[in-house]
């Protein structure tokens, strides 16, 4: 069986009410490939405007989650929260909390098994700098991100895996089909030597940075990208050209 074509929309820090409310709307108004799974991540404070107004069949995520279950921890959510809100996905270890927030590899792992073991499906982020990718070193940052998450969690039937190369992000500088299929097909190879075969064969590989409406037909043709994480063009009309790229 091959693995459902997955597209998440990362809307970042960006987005009012009113602005929220219109980019649910069209999605509540378009034609969406039925084959595509559709996980909406909004600003913590929209989550549940969003998860009220968009159809039962568009998930939504939490661009974060903290890894404890409740207590003194300020500006925190918890998963327990989270799907007490109905809200199922969480993205996690995306490169800007990695940058900005300087979260490392462990704390990302630590926050992904809280999600898993919560019953929250993860979008797991991973990718390289330019400085790292010139200097050869894209598989290896890669694989130490994606290790770190295996030494904790041993389930990965709820985690979707997003490649993004930190140069692409916000950028307009997509990666090349090429490029982006060498490093989805090391992931895969991974995941079958360090996880198990049916992690490798089931897990979906989404790739994002600057994905428009544009260039995602070519990228998902290929044969190890399963979907996009999207940022910018989440939050345009044209998303939903990037949701029905399959079509
Ligand atoms: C992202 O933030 O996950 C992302 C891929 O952003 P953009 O599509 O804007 O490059």
């Amino acid at each position: 069986m091959g693995r459902q074509f997955f597209v998440g929309g990362n809307f970042k820090m960006n987005g009012t009410i009113k602005s929220i409310k219109d980019i649910v709307e069209n999605l509540n108004k378009a034609d969406l490939d039925p084959n595509t799974e559709v996980v909406i991540a909004p600003p913590a404070l929209y989550l549940l405007l969003v998860r009220e107004h968009l159809p039962k069949g568009i998930e939504v995520a939490a661009q974060n989650v903290f890894d404890r279950p409740n207590g003194a921890f300020t500006g925190e959510i918890s998963v327990e929260q989270l799907k007490d809100s109905g809200i199922t996905w969480t993205i996690l270890g995306h490169s800007e909390r990695r940058v900005i927030l300087q979260e490392d590899d462990q704390f990302v792992a630590s926050k992904t098994k809280a999600a898993i073991d919560g019953g929250l499906g993860v979008i797991l982020c991973c990718g390289e700098s330019l400085e790292q990718r010139e200097a050869g070193k894209t598989i290896e940052v890669v694989t130490r991100q994606l290790k770190a998450v295996a030494d904790k969690v041993k389930d990965w039937s709820k985690i979707v895996i997003a490649y993004e190369p930190i140069w692409a992000i916000g950028t307009g500088k997509v990666a090349t089909t090429e490029q982006a299929q060498e490093v989805h097909a090391a992931i895969r190879a991974w995941l079958k030597a360090e996880v198990s075969s049916e992690a490798a064969e089931k897990t979906r590989i989404l790739y994002g940075g600057s994905v428009t409406e544009k260039n995602c037909g070519d990228l998902a043709k290929q044969p190890d990208i399963d979907g996009f994480l999207v940022g910018g063009a989440s939050l345009k009309p044209a998303f939903v050209d990037i949701i029905n790229a399959r079509r």
